[in-house]
């Protein structure tokens, strides 16, 4: 142990981020980033900024933001909180409503970040087991507990609950914080920001990092009523006043107003989506029924650390989880159509040998 570290540092497991290579002419498809470039007008809109103004601080509310995010999903700028990526806005929530004497809830089979929070603020969880489809079951989430956390669709299995599902575990949990983590949520699925007026204890959170193709650029929201939202505004004070600098701020105005180019990209890669389904199904791969903008695949006669390997060596990068009830399956991000062409291509050869 490091002399110099307190002693809950030496206890903490962290997050291991996707392996972000500094290599040309590989096809990345193991971090769910979007294959397209952001808005052009977000381009411009960073540019502008780009001056002397950045010896100023930026507006600590980030109010602009707020303003354009309740406009866009139809709620006031009181329901809205912004972060640096989502990952700072699920922390903030975590430390807000969930450091308790009661266990949370969260499947089994989620976005790995969760029990690293957990671990960081001493939350305990209970890992709550998928059906034999993979799905989350809403009738598992009505046991008592400190509140809930899923992500719809859920990483990495790509599935959508829809939202009458959602609403369920909302309503069982009444005195608890239901959180909703949609960071996949524009690639098929619905969002739960609907409900968030007829139930005070959901806090639904998306970011700009996936169908916005700011994954560079850092900025992820919550939207809740406004007491939820004043909790998260107190944890963010308590910490980083400025998450968000004036940079962020203005592209991520950009992005909310450039709604054609969203619309076009976000169809664009479903459409790329389905037609790699087809693809690895030919070549009979399991392939999940996908929301998001990755595949969950398996293979009957090829284990998926070979295959994962077999495509490193030929210079494409997907993702293997060795958690033992998801190591048979590879997450495979959607890129362009070329880079999918090429990946099947590539598949078929190792496949059909
Ligand atoms: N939630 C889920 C389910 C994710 O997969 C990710 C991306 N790894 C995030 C949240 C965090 O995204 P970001 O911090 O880039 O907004």
């Amino acid at each position: 142990m490091n002399p110099f570290w307190s002693r809950h540092v030496g206890t903490l497991t962290p997050y291991v981020p996707g392996e972000q290579p500094r290599i040309e002419q590989l096809i990345k498809l193991n971090t769910n980033e979007n294959p397209y470039p952001p808005s052009p007008r977000v381009i411009a809109a960073i540019t502008a900024q780009a001056g002397d103004g950045l010896r100023l601080y930026p507006d600590p509310q980030s109010s602009a933001l707020k303003q354009a995010l309740s406009s866009y999903y139809g709620v006031a700028p009181g329901e809205v909180f912004v972060g640096n990526g989502s990952d700072e806005v699920l922390a903030h929530a975590f430390h807000a409503f969930f450091v308790q004497d009661t266990p949370i809830l969260m499947p089994t089979v989620s976005y790995s970040f969760y029990q690293v929070y957990c671990r960081l603020y001493g939350i305990e969880a209970v890992q709550v087991a998928l059906d034999e489809a993979m799905r989350i079951d809403p009738d598992r989430y009505r046991r008592p507990c400190g509140g809930v956390v899923i992500a719809n669709p859920n990483a990495p299995t790509g599935l959508a609950l829809p939202l009458e599902e959602v609403e369920r575990i909302v309503r069982a949990q009444p005195d608890r914080v239901v959180l909703v983590d949609e960071a996949y949520v524009d690639f098929g699925a619905e969002t739960a920001i609907s409900l968030v007026r007829a139930y005070p204890n959901l806090l639904v959170v998306q970011t700009f990092s996936k169908s916005r193709a700011l994954a560079g650029l850092r900025v992820g929201f919550a939207i809740g009523q406004p007491h939820l939202i004043e909790g998260l505004e107190r944890v963010k004070d308590s910490f980083n006043s400025y998450p968000l600098g004036r940079i962020e701020i203005a592209g991520a105005v950009a992005a909310i107003e450039d709604e054609d180019y969203f619309q076009r990209r976000r169809a664009q890669v479903i459409a790329t989506r389905e037609q790699l389904a087809g693809q690895l199904r030919r070549l009979r791969f399991e392939v999940l029924p996908s929301a998001a903008n990755f595949l969950f695949v398996r293979h009957p006669e090829h284990r998926a650390a070979d295959l994962a390997q077999a495509l490193r060596e030929r210079a494409i990068l997907v993702r293997h989880f060795k958690s033992p009830e998801i190591e048979t399956y590879l997450r495979i991000s959607i890129g362009t159509d070329d880079e999918c062409a090429r990946l099947a291509a590539v598949l078929a050869a190792i496949i059909e040998g």
